[in-house]
């Protein structure tokens, strides 16, 4: 196998069950795989959509019910064993044995790797009180239940998340000050004409916009100060942490050396509002000891002084790659695949862990949006089931939105910060336009602000990567 069909009859297990996992498993099921599938969540909650976590679910407008990927009948419906509360601790590709939670293994025909991203934070915050990451449902609550009228908030990174988060705060109430080390908030995903035209609605809106500034420190309850350094990833909790869900049949299937097995869902969609009350991981990057002191101020590099009740750290992700340390799997800025999505013969990756080969030059990249979660997913599994040898490439037009306040951005391609911008219809002024962005006269991706179906007018031009000029042709047409 590998190269070949994926036998229908075989195992594949599936790691991460969220997006790309659960996009994954259904294509399998959907395109004829009928053998074992095993899906293996770190999380306690059946698979769940983020992005209302910075926006409809933080602002209280919608409720955990309509977060689910799936409604439960059509989950059981694909017949897999989904093991929820349960981490692949390592992988032997020789074997074709994925470990959990370091105690006992899964067996594999094909494995997809869709382990997403962890939150990356600063060292020492764990034991801080009223610091915040947001990545799952529970950091959504634990943040949530601390938002609301004359909340002070300082969020730390003027990305999607942070810059969203910001928004949301204002409509709860919350006073904001959002703090960006780099010159514009959003440049690096929309460059900084764009980038200016959010952060003018921040302001009107009554966010303190600092950019151009890091944050250096927090000044805490007790007197100390903890400076901001050390950048990683939020640790991940001791293997074996996660409870075991019993498989109905009382053992694993044909070929099972797990423990674990398929269980109720773990968190039915009830229909009621989510808890409000802070999530045990309450401080970024800590299951344990409740805090010793609560962040009182955040110190910014001129010397200024910004008070906080709250702060979210939003200062990017890292691919979760740590489980595939040593297992030959290529790891550079996330598991390398090939145009198939293929890290090694029976092994693809699909969604924010998976750096792949994107346009005509092949260059690697990581996406770490929606859409393309989705779409690898569903085109991971293609892969698997026709064998890397038969395998289509993976060649999507990226696409990503973020709604902030009324305004709706949408981008297509992968433009580069540094990319020429022309706008193209309305203007940057008003706020509601459609630009494009170009390197050397060709197309490199377009963003709309309020104009999603001019937008979709020059997506064909992006497609193709084709001339500014007559991008510009077809919406003065
Ligand atoms: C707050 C927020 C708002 C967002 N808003 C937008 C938006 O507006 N537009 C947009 O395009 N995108 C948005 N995104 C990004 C989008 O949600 C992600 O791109 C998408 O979730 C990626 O899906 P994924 O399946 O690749 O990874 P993830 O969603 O990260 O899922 C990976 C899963 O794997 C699990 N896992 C990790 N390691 C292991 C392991 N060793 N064993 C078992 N399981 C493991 C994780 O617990 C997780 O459940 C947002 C993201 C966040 C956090």
């Amino acid at each position: 196998m590998g190269d070949t069909p994926l036998d229908p009859g075989g195992t594949a297990v599936v790691v991460g069950s969220s997006l790309a996992g659960l996009r994954a498993a259904q294509t399998l099921r959907a395109e004829g795989f009928t053998g074992r599938l095993v899906v293996v969540g770190a999380e306690h909650h059946a698979p769940y959509d983020r992005p209302p976590l910075s926006k409809q679910y933080l602002a209280r407008t919608w409720g955990l019910d309509r977060l689910w990927l799936s409604p439960q009948a059509k989950l059981d419906a694909l017949g897999l064993e989904l093991l929820s509360g349960r981490r692949a601790t390592s992988l032997s590709l020789e074997e074709h044995l994925v470990e959990l939670d370091g105690t006992d293994h899964v067996r594999f025909d094909a494995l997809v790797v869709a382990t997403g991203a962890t939150p990356l934070t600063f060292a020492g915050l764990g034991g801080v009180g009223g610091v915040h990451l947001l990545r799952t449902v529970d950091d959504a609550d634990a943040l949530g239940a601390r938002l609301g009228e004359g909340v002070r908030l300082v969020v730390i990174g003027g990305g999607f998340i942070g810059s969203e988060v910001a928004a949301t705060a204002r409509h709860l109430g919350a006073s904001v000050s959002l703090v960006e080390p780099l010159p514009t908030l959003l440049v690096r995903a929309l460059g900084p004409e764009v980038g200016e035209v959010c952060e003018a609605a921040h302001r009107e809106h009554g966010v303190d916009v600092r950019v151009g500034l890091a944050a250096v420190a927090l000044q805490l309850s007790d007197g100390r100060r903890a400076p901001l350094d050390g950048v990683g990833p939020r640790p991940e909790p001791p293997a074996g942490t996660g409870p075991r869900v019993e498989e109905p049949d009382g053992g694993g299937g044909p070929g099972s050396e797990s423990s674990a097995g398929a269980g109720p869902r773990p968190d039915l969609p009830t229909g009621a509002r989510p808890r409000r009350e802070p999530a045990a991981r309450s401080g970024p990057g800590s299951d344990v000891a409740p805090p010793t002191a609560t962040v009182t101020a955040v110190e910014l590099a001129d010397g200024t002084t910004v008070p906080a009740d709250v702060v979210l750290v939003a200062i990017g992700v890292a691919p979760a790659v740590s489980w595939l340390a040593g297992s030959a799997l290529s790891l550079d800025g996330g598991v390398v695949v090939g145009p198939t999505l293929h890290a090694a013969r029976e092994v693809v990756a699909a969604g924010d862990v998976a750096r792949w080969p994107f346009g005509a030059d092949g260059r690697l990249v990581r996406v770490e949006h929606w859409t393309n979660a989705s779409e690898q997913g569903v085109a991971a599994a293609r892969s698997l089931l026709a064998g890397r040898r038969h395998a289509p490439v993976h060649d999507p037009v990226p696409y990503v939105w973020s709604d902030q306040y009324d305004l709706k951005i949408q981008v297509i391609g992968l433009p580069d910060a540094d990319d020429e911008l022309h706008v193209v219809d309305g203007s940057l002024a008003s706020g509601r336009f459609v630009a494009v962005y170009g390197r050397h006269g060709t197309v490199t991706g377009a963003v709309g602000i309020g104009r999603p179906r001019q937008l979709m007018g020059v997506r064909p031009a992006v497609q193709r990567r084709g001339l500014v000029a007559d991008a510009i042709a077809v919406l003065d047409a």
